[in-house]
């Protein structure tokens, strides 16, 4: 599509040689306790319990917005003074918390202890926690009780990787694959609507044993073999294909299903790995695809020829530079990324306009020095940088709503380019 804005360079050549500029210093990012914001609405009968600070819980808070709940589905579990003076009893205290959380919510079928920076500073060790009370519960006949413990501390780490040691948590406890023949594991959350689709079209494609991580609920994990083929549907999950990989599964490579072309290249990988007949794959595919096409027209109108510069934050930086390039004719300004995992972005990085000025890390002033100087229509970034960046006339979009919408898919692939024309319209009307 870039033939579509003057300023584009061809999409041919791939990033693939491209170097990469390396940063380490200071960044301006969410810490993994962020991603319980979506994951908590994702698996339905999932408690997170963070065992953490005030800031812990404040972080939280303001990452979900002003949210009342009635039976809220995550809490944090505060590591006072006398915790940290090493007064208490860490775990008695644990335990009791634990304790009155599951009374008062059988409902509750998988628990998460979610560590945090305090939680690590005090040493408190929470997957020997998580075992202790698996334990005590199974012993009181709560079998269909699990906990589980991952991290969602620091400060060299950012937001979505929350996500990633919560899936890499879950993996060891997924059931066998009882049989030989293969199944699909789709790997990375997904809203609900979004899985009705991609359930459809598999099926119509003939894979009918399809399996999400993370599931709707606890008694529905994907089991995972030898013969079980996975695609991650978002990028920033490294460690849950390691662990699916330790597993005997094996990843489809593929694009991310972010606008037409990834999703036709994700579907496609599936299909050719499952044995479908490609005329048949591309009949398939063809009516959304063209569909989703046409409904991009409208935001090709505002998008084309813009320049967006992305400060590195989700991890989604490539896959959605690489659509609003190829789909939508922006023009690139430097594409930051948190980290650069190659081997999982080689699909991503070969489609990239060649000649893309990638970077990985941060150091935040200089980069909002290259920012400046290359004065971009639109910057992705987080929300810590998004007001100073709005207050110098810059146009911003938060990354983490790219995480909070829902852009996968053929259907979504309009509310994506959304995202990025909705705040250049609004700049213009303000403007005039
Ligand atoms: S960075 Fe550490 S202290 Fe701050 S909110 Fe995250 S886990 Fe809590």
């Amino acid at each position: 599509m870039n033939e579509l804005s003057p300023r584009a360079v061809p999409a041919t050549a791939g990033c693939s040689d491209t170097p990469v500029l390396r940063e380490r210093g200071q960044r301006e990012v969410f810490c993994g306790l962020t991603g319980i914001v979506w994951l908590h609405r994702r698996i339905q009968d999932a408690f997170f319990l963070v065992v953490g600070s005030r800031t812990c819980a404040h972080l939280l808070q303001s990452a979900a917005g002003v949210m009342i709940f009635a039976e809220p589905r995550f809490a944090t579990a505060i590591i006072d003074e006398r915790d940290l003076a090493g007064l208490a009893d860490a775990n008695d205290e644990l335990d009791r918390v634990v304790s009155k959380l599951i009374e008062r919510r059988p409902e509750i079928k998988l628990l998460f202890l979610v560590g945090s920076c305090p939680s690590e500073v005090i040493k408190l060790d929470l997957s020997r926690a998580a075992l202790r009370l698996n334990q005590r519960f199974a012993a009181e006949n709560r079998h269909d009780l699990r906990v589980l413990s991952y991290s969602g501390s620091g400060i060299e780490t950012t937001f979505t990787e929350g996500e990633d040691a919560c899936l890499a948590s879950l993996v060891p406890t997924l059931p066998a694959l009882p049989s030989t023949s293969p199944n699909l594991m789709v790997v990375g959350t997904v809203a609900e609507i979004v899985e009705d689709q991609f359930r459809r079209l598999f099926a119509a494609l003939g894979i009918d044993k399809v399996g999400f991580l993370p599931p709707r609920r606890a008694a529905e994990m994907p089991p995972v073999g030898p013969n079980t083929k996975f695609l991650l549907a978002q990028p920033f999950l490294a460690e849950t294909a390691t662990a699916l990989e330790r597993r005997g599964a094996s990843r489809i490579p593929a694009p991310f299903p972010l606008g037409v072309e990834g999703t036709t290249a994700w579907f496609t990988a599936a299909a050719r790995e499952f044995g479908v007949n490609p005329q048949h794959c591309a009949n398939i595919l063809e009516a959304p695809a063209a569909r989703a096409r046409d409904s991009l027209a409208r935001h090709r109108v505002t998008l084309a020829g813009r320049k967006i510069l992305f400060f590195p934050d989700s991890q989604l930086e490539i896959p959605i530079a690489r659509f609003l390039s190829r789909e939508l004719g922006m023009w690139l300004g430097e594409v930051g990324t948190p980290f650069l995992h190659r081997e999982l972005m080689a699909e991503e990085l070969d489609m990239l306009p060649a000649g893309t000025f990638l970077s990985e890390g941060q150091d935040v002033e200089r980069q909002l020095d290259r920012c400046r100087d290359s004065a971009p229509d639109i910057v992705v970034c987080g929300m810590g940088l998004a007001n100073p960046l709005e207050a110098e006339g810059y146009t911003t979009k938060w990354s983490i709503e790219l995480v909070f919408t829902p852009v996968q898919g053929f259907e979504q692939a309009a509310d994506l380019a959304e995202l990025f024309a909705r705040p250049l319209r609004r700049r213009a009307i303000l403007k005039v």
